[in-house]
């Protein structure tokens, strides 16, 4: 049996992390939420004192960061030398401060190694899915991590749902000042990860799946429909 490798690219809101869980869900696949990743590397320089302006200083952090990532797409795991930084990765300080890290090369260089390493793990029976293979998220999914996967989407939405989105999973209502309050993290980070990797437009053969006016199990069919669609 091969491997299904999904990969799955979108700016923040996209409902990116949501649809990937249900696919791999529905599909019997791990979950790879490469952003974790990117969020516990930043996590983890603050922690231990590293000043994120210095990119050799990161990068050394970033090589020696004890970092788990648990893949099931039902409880996904974020752990980091025995602590679980699940939560604590998705405060707005993490937030604000992670495209500092995100946009240091060598830093991306170690975290796309990983990234790899965990999605050939899941090829092998053993691992999670025992071989049949994962769902991996993020931003350079599609273009630069896994650009041989067998499926490759790009998830989109329109600003104004991409707002609403955040507004509500961050302050728990999408009125007028939680959206206002939401836009630097999602226009901001968005544009100063765009500096060095590009996830508005899809790359050669990468499917956008436009998710402004579907639902959760609409977005997550709307994509199931792609894999089924590959044959
Ligand atoms: O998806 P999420 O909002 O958790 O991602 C957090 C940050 O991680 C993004 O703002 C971006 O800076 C970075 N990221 C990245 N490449 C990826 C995934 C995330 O640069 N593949």
């Amino acid at each position: 049996m091969n491997a299904l490798v999904v990969a799955i690219d979108g700016p923040s809101g996209s409902g990116k992390s949501s649809v990937s869980k249900g696919v791999a869900r529905a599909l019997g696949l791990a979950y790879l939420d490469t952003g974790a990743m990117y969020r516990a590397a930043t996590w983890w320089c603050l922690d231990r004192g590293v000043d994120l302006a210095d990119q050799p200083a990161v990068a050394d952090a970033v090589r020696a960061m004890p970092l788990v990532m648990g893949v099931d797409p039902s409880a996904p795991t974020v752990t980091v030398g025995g602590t679980d930084v699940g939560a604590a990765i998705r405060e707005t300080a993490i937030s604000a401060a992670v495209s500092a890290v995100a946009t240091n090369l060598a830093v991306r260089d170690e975290l796309r190694r990983l990234q790899r390493a965990a999605i050939d793990a899941e090829r092998a029976s053993g691992s999670f899915s025992e071989g049949r293979g994962i769902v991996a998220e993020g931003r350079d999914i599609t273009t630069v991590v896994a650009p041989d996967a067998d499926v490759r989407v790009l998830l989109t939405a329109s600003e104004e749902a991409r707002l609403a989105r955040r507004a509500l999973d961050v302050h728990g209502s999408a009125d007028a000042a939680s959206v206002e309050a939401t836009r630097d993290q999602v226009l901001r980070r968005d544009a100063d990860d765009s500096m060095v990797v590009q996830f508005h437009t899809a790359a050669d053969g990468v499917v956008t799946v436009d998710s402004s006016q579907l639902d959760l199990p609409q977005t997550i069919e709307a994509v199931l429909s792609v894999v089924r669609a590959r044959g």
